[in-house]
């Protein structure tokens, strides 16, 4: 089972593969089907699949950490092949190891609607990245309500898209980087311009992506 992997200079750790989107141009979403992905293990290489055979508890997060010698990073990554914050307090927990045991930059990757997933206001779901994470990445992926709809298919619907530019503004106040990303061709209806104006009143810049 692959907790951590490298990508690059940084290394990313895998928690979960729950999550409330299924966007059109997501490695869950374009796996070929059954057990290990060749999509998956195409993209991660040597490491194996990132599809999880169950989650790893958190004692089984803190030991895998300690198995990596932290100072050949340049971050590290809350990502995964899922939304992160699934596990928000297992996150948090996580991150806060991480920092007792090294200065690495540490930025989450997510799809920003940890206050639906979880249940829990934006103010309270902003707060626990205090002290805690060094950048926020937020999937915001489409310009407008309607177009992330057809793209992420979150279960949460067009509230999804507000929510998550709603955490951004918020988690901004907490962490010193909030970073909007858009996989470039995605929507349709793609507006970057917009996207950017759109990061840039919430918070955030802008980061386009390119397809995988
Ligand atoms: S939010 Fe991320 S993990 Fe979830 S479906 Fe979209 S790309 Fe995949």
């Amino acid at each position: 089972m692959t907790i951590t992997y490298e990508v690059g200079d940084g290394l990313y750790i895998n928690m979960t593969n729950r999550c409330s989107n299924a966007c059109t141009f997501c490695v869950r979403v374009i796996k070929d089907g059954v057990g290990a992905s060749s999509v998956g293990d195409r993209l991660y290489g040597a490491e194996g699949s990132l599809w999880l055979e169950r989650e790893p508890s958190l004692d089984e997060i803190i030991a895998e950490i300690k198995s990596r010698d932290l100072t050949k990073y340049s971050e590290f990554v809350f990502c995964g092949y899922g939304e992160p914050t699934y596990r928000l307090y297992d996150m948090i927990k996580a991150a806060e190891f991480v920092k007792t045991i090294s200065d690495i930059p540490i930025r989450v990757n997510t799809n920003g609607n940890a206050s639906l997933i979880n249940g829990i206001t934006v103010e309270e779901a902003a707060k626990l990245f205090y002290g805690r994470f060094d950048i926020v990445s937020i999937s915001l992926n489409t310009s407008t309500p309607e177009a992330y709809v057809k793209v992420c298919r979150s279960v949460f619907g067009e509230a999804a898209w507000h929510n998550l530019l709603e955490f951004g503004a918020v988690v901004s106040k907490y962490v010193p980087k909030v970073i909007y990303s858009v996989v470039r061709a995605t929507d349709p209806d793609e507006d970057l311009e917009l996207c950017r104006r759109l990061a840039e009143s919430h918070g955030g810049e802008l980061r386009i992506r390119e397809p995988l």
